[in-house]
């Protein structure tokens, strides 16, 4: 009967997959299971009788927890390391309680050890995820702050960076004027290294309207022809809001060592920070081309007086600290409504499509060329001498005089005009009073006969004929 009940013990402790050992009050292996020759890599044999904490990847701290359990009678949950005689490690929680002989004296501890080495790697992965989507919500924070699409680049970028460790790849936004991928921003690879101008349909990602990976595993994904020869395993993320292409972002990332389910991983973390990047960039896209519209003529394409208004100001202002001159000239096509009552009001509206050209061409550095309302311009300029100042504005003049326009078969007649020009500082120190003073100087030009250049001072007439 003894027999039977010492097999059946024995068979369940062998059927254990949890390691099992008995450990003498010396310190020696006195009995293992089939589990602890199997995480050592040691047989029965050698196990039995060697010292127990040589098996783990720090002796000390096994050799604690063995006194530990001596002097408490048990311990439970105590972390420790198994070391395989191939170098593998095996993280485990062990519980040990001691037992006793016959007399009911110590005789030693019997330990049972659980692998959690998947709870572990759970438990890092649930810490890397969280740490993931605390960085795609500081983006995503940060993007809901940024008021242009340039400031938003850096920081879609850097959340990248810190997203895929060891990566590399590069931001790019759609020109939709020229049809072609831009690059914006390069991370982990020089800016040479990538393609920096393609169009969208060399691009598997932006053809799909989602994800593409490629160079990974047993994927038969074709690879992009904007990716260079020799690159590896590479992300493709388009950027499309309501349907609309934005951009793109590309990633090469040693995927190749990851599994399957890792990938996938990768691939979601990818969308979702791709999702931030999109909404913010397709709302800051449609504020620029808002802001566009509210500063721009649609007939000239010119700035407003809206815009003007902002922009005078804001230049006033940092005039005083570099110590140049600005000068506001008011500029006003002679005769005008004669103009359109003779050739009509398309043929007129020809002639301000062209001679905002030539101001927008006349145009350098920060000028600012702006419609100011019907037939009138102003352009703001800025120099260090008054006398260049106006022999440029009284060039302009002449070459608006040389204008030849045609609306369809018909050769419109030349058109001039007059300009009145105020300096800041000498005729005012802010927007409203320059812009008087201009005024008042183009009507003095009107009066003295149109198709010249006055200055506000003293009636001074630079027309240089
Ligand atoms: P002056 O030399 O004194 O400036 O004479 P003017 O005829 O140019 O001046 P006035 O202010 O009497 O007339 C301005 C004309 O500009 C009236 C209007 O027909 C024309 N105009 C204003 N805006 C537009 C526009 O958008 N398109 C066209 N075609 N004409 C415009
Ligand atoms: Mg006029
Ligand atoms: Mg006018």
């Amino acid at each position: 009967m003894k027999n039977v009940k010492t097999s059946y013990a024995r068979s369940l402790i062998e059927a254990s997959l949890d390691p099992l050992v008995t450990i003498s009050a010396d310190g020696k292996i006195m009995d293992v299971n089939s589990a602890t020759e199997k995480v050592t890599g040691v047989p029965r044999q050698e196990l039995i009788g060697s010292d127990f904490s040589n098996y783990f990847t720090d002796p000390q701290k096994a050799r604690d927890g063995y006194r530990l359990a001596f002097s408490q009678g048990k311990v439970t949950d105590y972390p420790l390391a198994i070391c395989h005689v191939s170098g593998h490690i095996t993280e485990v929680l062990y519980n040990a309680t001691v037992y006793r002989d016959e007399n009911g004296d110590v005789a030693g501890i019997f330990a049972a050890a659980r692998d959690v080495t998947a709870l572990k790697k759970a438990q890092k992965e649930l810490e890397a995820a969280i740490l993931q989507m605390q960085l795609v919500r500081e983006m995503t924070d940060l993007l809901q702050s940024c008021q242009k699409m340039d400031e938003a680049y850096p920081i879609i970028k850097a959340a990248l960076v810190r997203l895929f460790a060891n990566s590399s790849g590069g931001l790019y936004m759609l020109d939709a004027a020229r049809n072609s991928l831009v690059l914006v921003d390069a991370w982990g690879i020089s800016e040479s290294e990538l393609e920096t101008v393609f169009t969208p349909d060399e691009c598997w990602g932006m053809r799909r309207g989602h994800i593409h990976i490629a160079r990974v595993g047993q994927t038969i994904n074709p690879v992009c022809g904007h990716v260079k020869q020799g690159t590896g395993p590479y992300l493709c993320i388009p950027l499309l809001a309501h349907s609309r292409a934005l951009g793109l972002i590309y990633i090469e990332c040693q995927f190749g060592s990851l599994n399957a389910e890792d990938v996938q991983r990768e691939l979601s973390i990818a969308e979702t920070a791709a999702d931030s990047a999109r909404l913010a960039l397709a709302n800051l896209a449609l504020r620029e081309e808002l802001h566009e519209l509210s500063i721009r003529d649609p007939l000239t394409g010119l700035f407003n007086r809206r815009f003007l208004e902002e922009v005078l100001d804001r230049e006033l202002l940092r005039m005083g600290r570099c110590g140049k001159m600005l000068a506001v000239a008011m500029i006003d096509i002679d005769h005008f409504k004669t103009f359109n009552d003779s050739y009509g009001h398309d043929a007129g509206d020809e002639v301000l499509k062209k001679a905002a050209q030539l101001m927008m061409d006349f145009r350098v550095g920060s000028d600012i060329v702006c419609r100011y309302g019907g037939e009138e311009f102003v352009v703001v300029t800025t120099e260090i001498q008054p006398d260049k100042i106006l022999q440029r504005l009284d060039a302009l003049r002449r070459v608006v005089e040389k204008l030849s326009i045609k609306f369809g078969n018909q050769q419109l007649p030349r058109v001039t005009v007059s300009i009145g020009v105020a300096l800041y500082p000498a005729h005012g120190g802010n927007r409203l009073d320059l812009l008087n003073r201009a005024d008042q100087a183009l009507y003095v030009a009107k009066e003295a006969g149109r198709n010249r250049l006055i200055i506000a001072d003293n009636g001074l007439d630079a027309q240089h004929n």
